[in-house]
């Protein structure tokens, strides 16, 4: 089926749009999966492999299902001052696949349910209850027209290292399916539970390990995996003080710091390596500690990226 651009109901630079759920597979205990379809999904996509690709869903607030027919960037504007609780609250996820093509183009999603994290977040809460006709927006990258939100650039990297918790084995499993079959390194995935372990498509060259905490303390087992990948005889770090914003890859820091004074050891062992590393504040706090302060990993070999942080809502 040929569509035109009139499938997308208005002309941002980026999609914005109602999409609804296609298919929930509640693929174990902490995630559940979600095909959302819309004819405007003709219009998806990104110059390259998705990798981490991150989009933006609004779930519905008490004014319903968000409209976005027609919005400009004023419209926009004036939606973001509203309540959330009103206007629907915004968070952030991962791209994990993409199925279909044309109008039946379908945006597949994990949503990590934080069973036992606190009280449920508006993420999580529409995740526990979603059913097939659910309506919800989503904000994504149009074909063609720069969007942001890959921040996996490993550039001439010949060792991967890829760590993270459940908000990160979307993006993990999606990276390990677009890598070439060439590429090496490892992938450490700590998940709430034993039966919360998936069956993911990497490069043989890439070893996969995954690190249920079974009740365990949580980041210990993904940290401790990490250090000892690396052969780094440090004790786990300390973290007293954790910033919910953590941000700091090759291009940005959230704290501000200079990138081009990264620290740069000539002929270090570690040379060669590009280390991702995302997910609970305090574990990417921890590791970034660790490689950046203690192992002197040089910043622009590293992207670390806190997801959410425990306790605190992310910001809609
Ligand atoms: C680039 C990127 C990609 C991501 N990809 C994914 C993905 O693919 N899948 C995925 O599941 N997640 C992903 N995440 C993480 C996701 O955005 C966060 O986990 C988000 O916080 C989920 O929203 P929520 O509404 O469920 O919880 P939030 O409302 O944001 O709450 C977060 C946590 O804080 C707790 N909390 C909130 N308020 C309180 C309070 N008052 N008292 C005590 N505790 C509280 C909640 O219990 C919850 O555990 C991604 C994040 C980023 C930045």
């Amino acid at each position: 089926m040929t569509v035109t651009s009139s499938a997308t109901s208005n002309d941002l630079p980026l999609l914005l749009e109602q999409v609804e759920v296609v298919l929930v597979d509640r693929l174990s205990p902490s995630f559940v999966r979600v095909e959302l379809g819309s004819p405007a999904l003709a219009e998806f996509g990104v110059d390259g492999p998705l990798y981490d690709q991150r989009i933006k869903l609004v779930f519905p607030g008490t004014d319903g299902v968000p409209h976005v027919a027609g919005v400009d960037e004023a419209a926009m504007a004036a939606w973001f001052e509203r309540p959330a609780e009103e206007r629907g609250h915004m968070r952030t996820y991962t791209v994990r696949d993409v199925r279909g093509s044309g109008a039946d183009t379908r945006l597949v999603v994990d949503i990590v349910l934080h069973v036992g994290d606190g009280p449920l977040g508006p993420g999580a809460a529409w995740a526990e209850q979603v059913s097939v006709g659910d309506r919800l927006v989503v904000m994504a990258p149009r074909r063609g027209v720069p969007f942001g939100g890959i921040e996996f650039v490993p550039g001439a990297a010949d060792r991967l290292l890829l760590a993270g918790d459940e908000t990160a084995v979307p993006a993990i499993a999606s990276i390990l399916a677009d890598l070439p079959v060439d590429a090496r390194g490892a992938a450490y995935l700590e998940v709430p539970l034993s039966a919360d372990v998936q069956t993911v498509r990497h490069p043989v060259g890439v070893t996969v390990t995954w690190l249920p905490r079974d009740g365990a303390e949580r980041g210990v087992a993904v940290t401790q995996a990490v250090l000892d990948h690396l052969g780094a005889p440090l004790d786990l770090p300390e973290v007293d003080e954790v910033d919910p914003d953590l941000w700091e890859t090759p291009t940005y820091s959230s704290s501000g710091e200079d990138i081009d004074e990264a620290v740069t050891v000539v002929g270090h062992d570690l040379d060669g390596l590009y280390a991702w590393i995302a997910g609970e504040s305090r574990l990417v706090t921890g590791l970034r500690r660790a490689l950046v302060k203690d192992l002197e990993v040089d910043r622009r070999q590293v992207a670390f990226m806190g997801y959410w942080r425990l306790g605190v809502a992310m910001k809609s």
